[in-house]
């Protein structure tokens, strides 16, 4: 079978750094080998790094960026608990599912889709809620919420944020935010194939933690033990052995260039890719000032088939763009570019392509 290469420049999964692609293929090695439980903490102690936190409690959680949030709220959030939840896009939603099932009492603090979360709002939605999670780059709407806002204003409650999209593409600072549990994805800015959901947990909130977690795979207390670092290291599961090695690998070249370069360089393709969609004639959904580099939601012109266009873009220029969700499945375009996939010549590439297949 033909080897496909595409550009990602969909909602998820980006193009992974190269280095951490080939990580994947370095043989094997057992879960327990010294070199594997090196190569584990000297991972926690980069996810450390990009989160920009001195948590112990730091660990690739194995699975997606929805494993993290499982992780986080089942940990975090037992029977009656009151959740105060962000909600502006299908992220925020899918946290109200998950806090539902563990038997939270939900409050919904909204904004529109396309528009960011006023902080007042979500901090006055409830008097003294145990937990406040917000999504910090919505990735069905490109909107960012402003979550040190809501952390500085958090009062007695725990702050959860999702930092799928953020993590690595965008300034995430658990500690100068004073964040109390974050969890994001290795596939997008981060730069890694989809499998695994770094997360963090501060002292505080380590504390107010459930006792017994409904889940026993997800339950922090026990996967802690596996990853070491405060306390014996225990069997609790098999390591994802590749793909931790492949996030030890990203996570290098993420630090090696910096965080600071990182972070401007995804602005610098947003600001691009901004600029270039206008010019195109188009109309991008979100206002300046709430937009994200990483993920531009653009709106479909009329009687243009956004899918045909898409499906363009991948047959004739190996591109591939995400289509709305929701609501706005045919409405709108979310370009994503985030982690490898974030450089100017991306950016310059869809852009011809883009105007090529609309004709303009
Ligand atoms: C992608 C994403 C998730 C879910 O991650 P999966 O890896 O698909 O499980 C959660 N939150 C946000 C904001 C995302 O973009």
């Amino acid at each position: 079978m033909a080897v496909l290469e595409r550009t990602l420049m969909g909602p998820g999964p980006s193009n992974p750094y190269p280095e951490a692609t080939a990580a994947l293929s370095a043989p094997m090695l057992g879960h327990l080998d010294p070199a594997f439980l090196a190569i584990l903490d000297e991972t926690c102690d980069r996810l450390r790094a990009v989160w920009q936190t001195g948590n112990p409690r730091t660990l690739p959680i194995s699975g997606t960026g929805s494993a993290g949030m499982e992780a986080a709220f089942v940990n975090l959030v037992g029977p009656g608990d009151v959740v105060v939840v962000g909600v502006n896009g299908l992220f925020g939603e899918r946290m109200c599912e998950v806090a539902r099932r563990g038997g939270a009492d939900v409050v919904r603090a909204e904004a529109p889709w396309g528009r960011p979360l006023d902080p007042a709002d979500v901090l006055a939605a409830h008097r003294a809620p145990k937990v406040i999670a917000v999504v910090h780059a919505e990735t069905s709407t490109g909107v960012e919420n402003d979550v040190a806002a809501v952390a500085a204003g958090k009062g007695d409650a725990l702050v959860l944020a999702d930092c799928v999209t953020s993590l690595a593409g965008i300034p995430v600072d658990i500690d100068g935010w004073d964040v109390d549990a974050a969890y994001s994805g290795t596939q997008k800015c981060v730069g890694v194939a989809p499998g695994l959901a770094p997360l963090t947990l501060s002292e505080r909130a380590w504390e107010r933690r459930v006792e017994r977690p409904q889940s026993w795979y997800l339950d922090l207390g026990l996967v802690g033990e596996y990853v070491g670092g405060h306390g014996a290291r225990k069997y609790h599961h098999t390591a994802p052995v590749s793909m931790i090695r492949s996030l030890h690998a990203g996570l290098g070249v993420v630090l090696e260039e910096g965080l600071e370069a990182v972070w401007a360089r995804h602005a610098e393709c947003g600001r691009q890719l901004h600029e270039g969609l206008q010019s195109l004639g188009l109309d991008l959904w979100v206002e300046a000032g709430h937009r994200l580099p990483e993920l531009t939601t653009v709106l479909v012109p009329d009687g243009v088939d956004p899918h045909k266009v898409r499906a363009q873009l991948l047959e004739r220029f190996s591109i591939e763009i995400g289509a709305g969700v929701g609501p706005h499945l045919d409405q709108m375009w979310r370009i994503g570019c985030m982690g490898h996939t974030a450089r100017p010549a991306n950016v310059a590439l869809l852009l011809a392509a883009l105007a090529e297949v609309l004709g303009r």
